[in-house]
């Protein structure tokens, strides 16, 4: 599944090339609502933001296009909108003749249209702070943990406490860190959650970094495959830090990658 960063980058680049155009017209292919197709001729396209990993593509007349990638989607701007490829589930024509196209090969992800306040809403009402927004500050974090039983991976997976994070980067800044999983957050000192703090922001910006480059070409759309993971994935193998062996553990029916030696 994209992770925040990957949803990051793909937002970034249909920012830069989507932002102002008006809509002609729209195709839907399958598993899309039909009303996009009346609905969306005649809007320009405001602003494309993102938060935590839902897509929002915000349209003149108060309507939102939120688009959620989920598994296999990716969404996309191409410089003309009649060469889609047969995976398109949704292809957006803009003036100019310019297209945003919204593939997914399993069909898991959605695109729909909603009013724009009541989708705020919603998102504001499920969501906790942006990772990368300034309202995520260490003393917030640490005000949020104080307390709290939940053990550090099952508390960072939390969409309530922190909004788009995702199991490959809480393992990657757990061990950045240097915490065990199973740890309860209430349990950790000051400077520990300080630290994770930094850690969830930087490796964030760098897993940003790295997917910006690699999805510089549309295509083929997986989680973390351009990031140099040191534990998702990787059990069985030595840790990059004290040798010792990379274990993984259910947590919350999902895997937790971790190295005893180091993460404490
Ligand atoms: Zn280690």
């Amino acid at each position: 599944m994209p992770e925040l960063p990957e949803v990051e980058a793909v937002v970034r680049r249909l920012r830069d090339r989507i932002t102002g155009a008006r809509i002609q017209h729209a195709k839907v292919f399958r598993c899309a609502p039909a009303e996009l197709v009346e609905a969306l001729p005649g809007r320009r396209i405001l602003a494309v933001e993102r938060r935590a990993k839902h897509i929002l593509i915000r349209l003149s007349g108060g309507l939102t296009l939120h688009t959620h990638l989920r598994m296999t989607g990716n969404l996309f701007a191409i410089p003309d909108a009649r060469l889609h490829t047969e995976r398109a589930r949704v292809v957006i024509a803009l003036q100019g003749g310019t297209g945003i196209v919204f593939e997914d090969s399993r069909a898991l992800g959605r695109m729909t249209l909603r009013g724009t306040q009541e989708l705020d809403n919603e998102l504001a009402a499920s969501l906790g702070p942006e990772p990368l927004g300034a309202e995520f500050s260490a003393e917030a974090f640490a005000a949020m943990a104080r307390g709290s039983r939940q053990p550090a991976k099952l508390f960072l997976m939390d969409q309530r406490k922190v909004a788009g994070l995702g199991n490959i980067y809480v393992a990657e800044a757990l061990f950045r860190a240097r915490i065990d999983p199973r740890k309860a957050m209430g349990r950790l000192s000051r400077p520990r959650l300080a630290a994770l703090h930094k850690e969830i922001v930087t490796v964030l910006q760098d897993a940003v970094e790295s997917a910006w480059i690699a999805y510089g070409v549309p295509g083929r759309f997986s989680e973390g495959e351009s990031f140099d993971c040191q534990v998702y994935g990787r059990e069985g193998q030595p840790c990059t830090r004290c040798g010792k062996e990379i274990r993984r553990l259910p947590q919350g029916g999902r895997s937790t990658y971790f190295c005893a030696g180091c993460q404490r």
